[in-house]
């Protein structure tokens, strides 16, 4: 299988705080990577850097046919990112997709517009085909019927789908999850993992950061164990989660008994 993402050496740091430190993996086209590790351990600092969201310090990712050296992007004193680098990041950004958190939708616009804004906006696809995309992700995520409502007027979890069909919508490669489901009320959490679990079906390939551990081992082809900033142990859900071999790993799973 070929790689969609290579990461090699990644590391970032807030201020004197490494929180990446040197991280390397890869994930190859079709399969699901779950990141997983104790709160503060750099899980969303690695997953929005693989978006440039957070741009790593140093370290280089390839995701499909770009490939971005992070320690050469450099910004003015001014904080201004020269043109090339700009169009650069601009390119690598179009491969992924992200899947916040909390819901950030726009909340003065209905599901059916925000999903059709970064295609209108950012693709400059033309309103009447990006509308019929977007009731058509919309369905896929089961909210058909709520293509017409503003975000004020839906669940937790179906602002959430509505998210997910958003980031779709833009036809990424690759789709980034940060901890899709952890705002959730515990009875709208199965909805959206239904949706991953689908997409995962579908062969997306999928980067998530998750406390849900048993939908990582469900769902994952591979699972990342961080903490303190470092991969400490990779491999098969079954052998990371059943059968962790670092101490590190198994304290870890220990206190989510
Ligand atoms: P996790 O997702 O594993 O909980 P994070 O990547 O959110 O971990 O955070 C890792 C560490 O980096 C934490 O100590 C956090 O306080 C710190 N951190 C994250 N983002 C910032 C930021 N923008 N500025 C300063 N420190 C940050």
């Amino acid at each position: 299988m070929t790689d969609l993402l290579q990461a090699t050496s990644l590391a970032k740091k807030f201020g004197d705080h490494e929180v990446i430190k040197d991280v390397s993996f890869s994930v190859p086209r079709g399969t699901v990577t779950a990141i997983v590790g104790p709160s503060g351990s750099g899980k969303t600092t690695l997953l929005r850097g693989l978006n440039a969201l957070e741009r790593p310090d140093s370290g280089i990712v390839q995701i499909a046919d770009v490939s971005v050296d992070f320690a050469k992007i450099r910004a003015s004193r001014r904080g201004r990112l020269g043109s090339a680098d700009r169009a650069l990041l601009r390119r690598y950004q179009a491969h992924s997709g992200m899947v916040f958190q909390g819901h950030n939708l726009f909340p003065h616009r209905t599901a059916l517009q925000n999903v059709t804004e970064g295609p209108i906006v950012v693709q400059r696809v033309p309103a009447a085909e990006a509308t019929e995309n977007a009731r058509a992700l919309l369905a896929k995520v089961g909210l058909a019927d709520h293509a017409d409502k503003f975000p004020y007027q839906l669940s937790g979890g179906q602002q959430q789908r509505v998210g997910i069909a958003r980031a779709l919508a833009l036809e990424p490669d690759l789709l980034l999850f940060d901890e899709p489901t952890s705002a959730l009320d515990p009875e709208l959490v199965g909805e959206v993992l239904d949706v991953i679990r689908q997409l995962a079906k579908e062969g997306r390939t999928m980067v998530l950061v998750t406390h849900e551990i048993r939908f990582a081992r469900d769902v994952a082809d591979e699972v990342l164990f961080i903490d303190g900033g470092l991969v400490v142990e990779r491999g098969r859900p079954r052998d990371v989660l059943d059968h962790p071999k670092h101490e590190r790993t198994q304290a870890f799973l220990r206190r989510l008994l």
